[in-house]
C-alpha cells in the first residue's frame, strides 16, 4: 500500500508520501500549475491534488492510496 496525505501550508498544498512504517518517503508542494518533484508535468501529484480536492480530504487525517483510489482513516 502506498499512502499519501495533503495539507495546506503557507506556501501551498503539500502532498506527502508515507512508507509502510509511516515515515515520510517524499513530500512536495503541489498546485494546479506545477509540482516540486522532478517528474515530467503534469505529474502524479498534480492528478492526486485533484482527487484530494474532489474527496475533500485536504487538511484531514485521511490517507489516500492512488493505486486503489481509496481513502483510509487513521484507524487502518
Ligand atoms: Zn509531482
Amino acid at each position: 500500500m502506498t499512502l499519501y496525505n495533503a495539507f495546506t501550508t503557507s506556501q501551498g498544498i503539500r502532498i506527502t508520501k508515507w512508507d509502510d512504517d509511516f515515515n515520510v518517503e517524499s513530500s512536495y508542494l503541489v498546485s494546479d500549475q506545477g509540482c516540486e518533484c522532478p517528474a515530467a508535468k503534469p505529474c502524479k501529484h498534480m492528478t492526486m491534488l485533484k482527487r484530494f480536492r474532489l474527496t475533500g480530504v485536504i487538511d484531514d487525517n485521511d490517507f489516500y492510496d492512488p493505486e486503489t483510489d481509496q481513502h483510509y482513516g487513521l484507524n487502518l
